[in-house]
């Protein structure tokens, strides 16, 4: 795969904002107590207290609180003693107790600096981004906090034993774990690492203390697939119910790897010659188990020109974020958008549905559904990546200008729909930082991007063409991925 030429991967990782980490080598835990209060909410404990916005919260009962996970922890007894430091360095303590053991004292303390990741994955997204793009994006982060509170995948190697020690006194579970191969040296190779603890020290860890883990494969043909993706699977469900999932992902490449290790890409002959193998062996594995513990992406799917699985069997779908079960929680809603369409519009309505390469047959029900209508047409349009290149399909990665591009090249549609996990939720920011408003700007086109199922997809575009009332979901199931919000 050629490369088009750019700056070292070291200058590039230099870009990112050293403000947003802090060394791999700090342990979390070991971190100096003290945390800054951001919020006070009126009425609240803290309010009639007299605690302040911009006191530091210094220690509750005894206990250093060094990020937002100690103030939760500690913050939950009944009896409070509550060590604070004002802006001008006084020191006092309060003592409170609460009305109802299930009060909260009424503060947001600031968000902690996440830690960087010391690791270089022969497959990193970070390492695979074009120069130039916000500083954030070019940030490693592996914190295990986050992986508690957001879901993120962490490798464990920067885990000191004081981390592992919190973890299991806080009941830090479930947390999020990268394994790729549970051979040492391939796991080290794919890490980018030449010294890290032993994973199946983490899984003896885990189990020991009643802690639960879900786990992650990102699947590199050549490297740990066959015979070892054999024995991680083994290893990995001897562990269960330690280990409570296992999802086997596609390793994703840009057209950004000048420079790093040459790794075969996952295309539609090995996707469906994988699929096949697979199948077996998970299914035995849910039979020995009674539960799907190892799962396969639906991008394997959606490259291999077949449908996904449904899950309807099965109540929770640990890992959605990862791309488990994605296009089945899409359609988990179908009733209900069937009830909300109308018979007719008042008025003809043509819309486009942007979204990758792979998604169209994705789509294909929602739409068929919209064609239900009188007056309603939904057509598809594939968006290519131009900017990590075409062998990305994930909606997630799209990027402001491609859409653009598609919207230009396709001008005679009244309603454009977008895959509302390419935007950053907070500042409506794609990965180019084109924000939304950007693209309405540029287009002169009514822009919408779809945040939830296929309900939200045929509310979206009801809300416009009918003038049919619409809540957006408030968080969008994909939105907490480490793309979207960096
Ligand atoms: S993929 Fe994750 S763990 Fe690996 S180097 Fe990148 S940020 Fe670190």
């Amino acid at each position: 795969m050629t490369s088009p030429p750019r700056s070292t991967l070291r200058e590039r990782l230099a870009r990112a904002d050293p403000s947003l980490t802090v060394p791999a080598s700090v342990p979390v835990a070991e971190l100096p107590p003290g945390v800054r209060i951001a919020h006070v909410y009126p009425g609240s404990m803290a309010e009639r207290a007299g605690i302040g916005v911009g006191e530091t919260l210094l220690a509750v009962n005894g206990e250093p609180i060094r990020d937002t996970v100690d103030f939760y922890f500690h913050g939950a007894d009944e009896e409070l003693s509550i060590e604070l430091e004002s802006e001008g360095g006084e020191r006092r303590t309060l003592f409170l107790r609460k009305e109802v053991p299930e009060d909260h004292l009424g503060v947001e303390v600031e968000q902690f600096v996440t830690q960087h990741c010391g690791c270089n994955c022969v497959f990193c997204f970070v390492h695979q981004l074009p120069d130039h793009m916000r500083k954030s994006l070019y940030v490693k982060d592996e914190d295990y906090r986050l992986s508690f509170m957001q879901g993120s995948y962490i490798t464990g190697t920067n885990l000191k034993d004081s981390d592992l020690e919190r973890i299991a006194r806080q009941r830090l579970t479930p947390l999020y774990l990268s394994v790729h191969a549970i051979d040492e040296e391939i796991r080290r190779y794919l890490l980018g690492i030449r010294k890290a603890r032993p994973f199946l020290e983490l899984l003896e860890f885990f189990r020991r203390h009643r802690l639960q883990m879900h786990t992650q494969i990102v699947l590199t043909p050549g490297v740990n697939d066959g015979a070892e993706l054999e024995r991680t699977l083994d290893t990995l469900v001897s562990f269960h119910p330690s280990v409570q999932s296992i999802a086997i992902v596609p390793v994703g490449l840009t057209k950004w790897r000048e420079g790093l290790p040459d790794l075969q890409p996952v295309d539609r002959a090995y996707a469906r010659r994988f699929i096949r193998e697979m199948k077996p062996r998970l299914r035995a594995i849910e039979q020995r188990f009674g539960t799907p513990l190892a799962l396969l992406a639906d991008e394997w799917f959606l490259i291999a020109g077949q449908r996904p699985p449904t899950y309807s069997r099965y109540p929770d779908l640990p890992q959605l974020e990862n791309g488990v079960g994605m296009v089945y929680h899409f359609y988990k809603d179908f009733a209900a958008a069937r009830k909300r369409l109308p018979v007719s519009l008042p008025r003809p309505w043509r819309v486009a549905a942007l979204t990758s390469t792979l998604s169209p047959p994705v789509l294909q029900k929602a739409v068929d559904l919209c064609h239900r209508c009188e007056g309603l047409t939904v057509d598809v349009l594939p968006v290519t990546n131009t900017l990590f290149g075409e062998t990305i399909h994930v909606t997630g990665l799209l990027c402001g200008a491609d859409l653009g591009k598609a919207i230009r090249h396709n001008p005679f549609y009244d309603q454009y729909l977008i895959p509302g996990n390419c935007l950053r939720k907070y500042d409506e920011r794609f990965l180019d930082d084109l924000t939304l408003e950007d693209l309405r700007g540029q287009t002169g086109k009514l822009i919408t991007p779809v945040l939830g199922g296929s309900q939200d997809f045929v509310e979206t575009i009801l809300e416009h063409a009918a003038g049919i009332e619409h809540q957006p979901p408030e968080e969008h199931p994909f939105l907490r991925t480490h793309w979207a919000n960096s």
